[in-house]
């Protein structure tokens, strides 16, 4: 299995992400406003597209600085969205069940690139900023990977080494919401 790091920008948080996932674009609002409460806009696309790799938890691999990790959800109904807070770089987004194998990195801070596959899919158009000229793909694909890393990760036991959660099925780290803003 080879690997690409994901790394915060103070460098106090780094990871190893397989490089075997499903890279996308993902226009969603909420996906836009998690970059947006780190000020990060200018990794959004001009549509305001926030590019992602969708990976299998169990290949992921904390190599330092889990005690800077926080997690937010902007809606109860969405997913968890954990960050590096020692510097505010957001990292990715989980399921809150280790069921799921579903680990979605931004590929912002993920080096080298060009391991990385190519841009599969660019889902939820509806909540693009303008036109997006290149439709691609679309997320049956997407759903089919899902059900196939978590059948495997359910037959391989990979399910119990997400390592977002701990051995009790607890996420590693605190939930810590976006403040409200003060305008
Ligand atoms: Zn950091
Ligand atoms: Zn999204």
């Amino acid at each position: 299995m080879s690997h690409a790091t994901w790394t915060c920008h103070c460098g106090s948080v780094a990871a190893n992400v397989p490089v075997t996932g499903k890279r996308i674009v993902c226009y969603c609002k909420s996906c836009r406003a998690f970059v947006e409460q780190f000020g990060e806009t200018d990794r959004l696309d001009p549509a305001g597209g926030s590019e992602l790799i969708q990976v299998a938890p169990d290949k992921v691999s904390f190599t330092k600085g889990t005690e800077h990790l926080r997690w937010m959800k902007l809606t109860e109904k969405g997913p968890m969205r954990w960050y590096a807070a020692c510097c505010g770089t957001p990292m990715a987004n989980t399921l809150p069940t280790r069921a799921v194998a579903f680990a979605s990195f931004q590929v912002h801070d993920i080096a080298p690139k060009d391991t990385l596959p190519a841009v599969s899919a660019r889902v939820h158009l509806k909540g693009a900023l303008e036109r997006v000229e290149e439709p691609l793909g679309s997320v049956w694909p997407l759903m089919g990977a899902l059900i196939g890393r978590s059948v495997e990760s359910w037959v391989t036991g990979g399910w119990k080494r997400n390592p977002f959660f701990d051995s009790a099925g607890k996420p590693i780290a605190t939930r810590e919401d976006p403040r409200p803003s003060t305008g």
